[in-house]
């Protein structure tokens, strides 16, 4: 399976899943894959809401769905990110901010869904790559 890149389109924000550079599909734009950072995202089996992605945010833009068991990586310049999750009704979620920096440029999240009583929440968690799926 090749690895995804789950890219913004700067141009036109039209978000799409790409495997390598190329132009945006909608306006054409190069985007490029190979920036100097990225987040790595695993979304865990779970059988709440299997048939429904979870919807992306970072710094509050969106930034698609991720499905079942997917992964995907989101290459992204240095900065400051704050990754949000929402499913449904489900809007809590721990908000990680992730810092990407020269000195540790690839974070790798997982994602699961901690089923509660009256509401579920959603657990992000940073992992060692080694821990992800292989792609
Ligand atoms: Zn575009």
């Amino acid at each position: 399976m090749a690895k995804i890149f789950r890219m913004k389109c700067p141009g036109c924000g039209t978000v799409q899943n790409m495997t390598a550079t190329g132009p945006c599909k909608k306006c054409g734009a190069l985007l490029a894959v190979e920036q100097p950072a990225a987040i790595a995202l695993y979304r865990m089996g779970n059988f709440m809401g299997a048939g429904s992605g979870f919807g992306l945010y970072l710094n509050g833009e969106p930034y698609g769905a991720i499905g079942n068991r997917e992964s995907l990586v989101i290459p992204l310049p240095y900065g400051q990110y704050k990754l949000h999750i929402v499913c449904g009704l489900s809007r809590k979620c721990n908000d990680p901010i992730i810092d990407l920096t020269p000195e540790d440029p690839y974070v790798c999240l997982k994602v699961h869904m901690n089923m509660g009583f009256f509401q579920n929440k959603f657990v992000i968690e940073r992992v060692d790559p080694s821990t992800m799926p292989q792609t």
